[in-house]
């Protein structure tokens, strides 16, 4: 999608996450200089397969795979400094090299082990389905404004002073919430003692290094966490991330104004999976929900929790497109619908008995939503050899081409399989 016209592109999820962004981002990368992250921390697990090695990547954008693209984690992430390195290692141990190719923002919030100890803690009384990696407690205290940020490590005294009132506000709280483990001071300083060395001389102001890139006329490309429908603000409340995984949320996150973004691409499924707790309208329950899971390999990539499996929802991408301005979308897994007769499509949803073609904003509507189903014929052959939309069956094209229709964007892209080259630019 880079060209003349465009030169910052956002790649978000367009339903629940796990869409494959990992992979699009990885075609992507190739043509891009800069791949910034904006937001959510190591609770995202993007799976990226190169020939017989596979790449889980939770805070470290996709692009550090293509040697000559750089990486930022921006302002937006929260960002896990023990899971951070630990993953740099893997890479390393996998034999990319990382040097002087990755920057972290001064302004992104640190993730310590009393943020994960109160997610575990609050996750026993709310039941939202968090990861307990300590990504929403993260964000309660940057908004809360008492959170510790990267460049705070720069100032060790004064960081040890902020950590005893936040571990005593932490370990009151942990109290209340009737856990047993407590905060100790002398773990979080040593660990910010242990990390700070290695992390600040990869601290700068990056809002100033993507702004400065796309002054030059450099490629950038945005990668989103999680999904549309996991937004704060705009996902099934409250069983949703806490960050803002629209693209709006790609300028705040990555620090430049939101004129700088040129296109929107949304990552979709050919069906729709969700993790966690919280309304599915089309969740399959029978057979064939097994059957999307274990075809799809449906099992999260940092948790290997199963996820629930079911049908395109049109309503949802509809949406989706509309909170984003998507651009365009990128259609993956079209390869594991590939064994079935029948395809059913949610069109539009009955609630209560009527009509709803938008999606509501409370889930005890969604959670009494009918979806309204058209079943298309399936087409029971191979796609994963397809490299043009004219070499997959016709009625693989009718598929693709209603969701076009329902989703009112155009399809730019269409994964195949997990491969690099299984891949369809339209
Ligand atoms: P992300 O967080 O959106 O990047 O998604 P995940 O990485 O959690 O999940 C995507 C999974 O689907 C990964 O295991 C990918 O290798 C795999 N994948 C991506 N595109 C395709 C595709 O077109 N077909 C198949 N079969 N698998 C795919």
């Amino acid at each position: 999608m880079f060209g003349p016209d465009c030169a910052c592109l956002v790649v978000v999820g367009a339903q629940w996450g796990d869409e494959g962004k990992g992979k699009l981002v990885d075609v992507l990368a190739e043509s891009a200089d800069l791949v910034v992250r904006y937001q959510g921390g190591a609770n995202a697990g993007h799976t990226v397969v190169i020939g017989d090695e596979q790449f889980i990547l939770q805070q470290i954008p996709s692009g550090i795979l293509h040697p000559g693209t750089s990486c930022v984690v921006g302002n937006g992430v929260v960002l896990d400094p023990q899971t951070f390195f630990e993953e740099l290692d893997r890479l390393h141990a996998k034999g990319i090299a990382t040097d002087g190719r990755i920057l972290v923002s001064d302004r992104a919030h640190l993730v310590l082990p009393y943020h994960k100890l109160l997610d575990q803690a609050g996750e026993k009384s709310q039941k939202i389905g968090t990861t307990g990696r300590g990504i929403g407690p993260t964000y309660e205290d940057k908004y809360g404004r008492r959170g510790l940020r990267v460049g705070d490590l720069r100032n060790q005294d004064q960081t040890r002073k902020l950590l005893v009132e936040r571990l005593e506000r932490a370990n009151a709280l942990l109290e209340m919430l009737g856990a047993t483990e407590r905060a100790s001071l002398d773990q979080h300083t040593a660990l910010l003692q242990r990390i700070a060395p290695r992390l600040l001389p990869l601290t700068t102001d990056t809002g100033l290094v993507v702004d400065r890139a796309i002054k030059a006329g450099q490629r950038v490309l945005m990668e989103g966490a999680q999904g549309a429908l996991l937004d704060v603000d705009h996902g099934t409340y409250p069983f949703v991330t806490s960050s803002n995984t629209t693209a709006g949320g790609a300028a705040v996150g990555a620090g430049i104004g939101p004129t700088a973004i040129d296109a929107v691409l949304g990552v979709v499924k050919a069906y729709t999976t969700r993790v966690g707790n919280g309304p599915l309208p089309t969740e399959a329950r029978d057979e064939r929900g097994a059957e999307l899971r274990r075809l799809g390999g449906e099992f999260g990539a940092v948790t290997g929790r199963a996820r629930r499996c079911g049908w395109f929802d049109a309503t949802v991408v509809r949406y989706a497109a509309r909170v984003n301005g998507l651009s365009g979308l990128a259609v993956t897994k079209l390869d594991v619908l590939d064994s079935f007769a029948e395809i059913p499509v949610g069109t539009a949803y009955q609630i209560d008995g009527d009509p709803c073609e938008e999606f509501p904003a409370g889930v005890e509507l969604l959670e009494r939503a009918r979806p309204v189903y058209q079943s298309l014929a399936g087409w029971k052959r191979s796609t994963g050899e397809a490299r043009t939309l004219a070499d997959l069956p016709r009625e693989a094209r009718v598929y693709l081409d209603r969701l076009e229709q329902l989703a009112g964007v155009p399809i730019r892209y269409v994964s195949v399989g997990t491969r690099r080259d299984q891949i369809i630019a339209v």
